[in-house]
C-alpha cells in the first residue's frame, strides 16, 4: 500500500463538500505519520484505548474522530480532545458526553448514528428514535454537546442497489430533519456515510464525510 498516493488520490477525487476521515484503527503510529506527511489531518478510530495513546503520540493538529461504539464510562478519556463523535447511539451516552464536556469546558460535536443496515448487529437509532430524541431531549441541559448531523453504515453486501437505497434513505431523512424546526444545539450539517467498499455510492448520495480505512492503509489483520 502506498499510503501517500492513496491519500493524494482521495484528495483529488472527492468533491469539495466531502471530507475524508482516514480510519487508522489497528494501524501503528508510523502508518498514521505517513498519511500525516501526505497532508491528511483527520483520522478515525473505533476504540478509546487506541485513540488516547495515538492522540498522545502524534502531532496536535490532528483531528480525531471517534467512529466506533462508545461506552459511557470511557467518554472521559476522549472528552478533552475528540473532534467529533460519530457514533452516538443512546440518550444516556449523549448525557455522559455532555457531562464530560462540562468538566473539560468544551462543547463536544456529535453525530447521531442511525441504523440503516439490514444486519441486526449494527448499533444506532431508528429514524423514529431520532425524531423522538429531538422532540424530548432537554437541550437546555445539554449545553456542552452539539449535534451536527447523522452517521450511518450500510449493509455489508455486494448488492450496490441495496447500499444505494440505504444511503439514499439516510440522506432523505437528514434533509427532512434539516428542514424541520430544530432545538438549539442541533443542526444538520454533516452526513457521515461511506467506507472503503461503498464510499463512491455514499458520495454520489450526498455524504459529507467518508470514513475510509482499508482503501488507504490496506487490510487489517487484527480487526
Ligand atoms: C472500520 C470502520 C470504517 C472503515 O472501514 P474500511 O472498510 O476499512 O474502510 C468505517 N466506519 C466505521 C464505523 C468503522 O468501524
Amino acid at each position: 500500500m502506498n499510503i501517500k498516493n492513496n491519500i493524494n488520490n482521495f484528495c483529488q477525487n472527492l468533491p469539495s463538500g466531502c471530507k475524508l476521515i482516514a480510519v487508522s484503527k489497528t494501524k501503528p503510529i508510523e502508518k498514521i505519520q505517513e498519511a500525516y506527511y501526505a497532508g491528511q489531518r483527520s483520522f478515525g478510530e473505533n476504540k478509546v484505548q487506541e485513540l488516547v495513546p495515538k492522540h498522545q503520540a502524534l502531532p496536535k493538529d490532528i483531528e480525531w474522530h471517534m467512529i466506533g461504539h462508545l461506552q459511557s464510562n470511557k467518554v472521559k478519556y476522549i472528552a478533552p480532545f475528540v473532534t467529533l463523535i460519530h457514533s452516538v447511539d443512546s440518550v444516556r451516552l449523549l448525557e455522559e458526553i455532555n457531562k464530560q464536556g462540562i468538566s473539560v469546558n468544551r462543547i463536544i460535536p456529535c453525530l447521531l448514528q442511525v441504523h440503516i443496515a439490514e444486519e441486526e448487529t449494527k448499533f444506532g437509532f431508528s429514524e423514529d428514535e431520532v425524531l423522538n430524541l429531538l422532540r424530548v431531549a432537554d437541550f437546555k441541559k445539554l449545553q456542552n454537546i452539539t449535534i451536527i448531523g447523522l452517521m450511518g453504515m450500510a449493509t455489508l453486501t455486494e448488492n450496490s442497489n441495496q447500499i444505494r437505497k440505504e444511503f439514499k434513505g439516510l440522506k432523505l431523512f437528514f434533509e427532512k430533519i434539516k428542514s424541520s424546526p430544530l432545538p438549539s444545539g442541533v443542526e444538520m450539517k454533516e452526513l457521515s456515510m461511506g467506507m472503503s467498499s461503498d464510499y463512491k455510492i455514499a458520495v454520489a448520495e450526498g455524504s459529507t464525510m467518508i470514513r475510509v480505512g482499508t482503501a488507504i492503509f490496506g487490510e487489517r489483520n487484527n480487526a
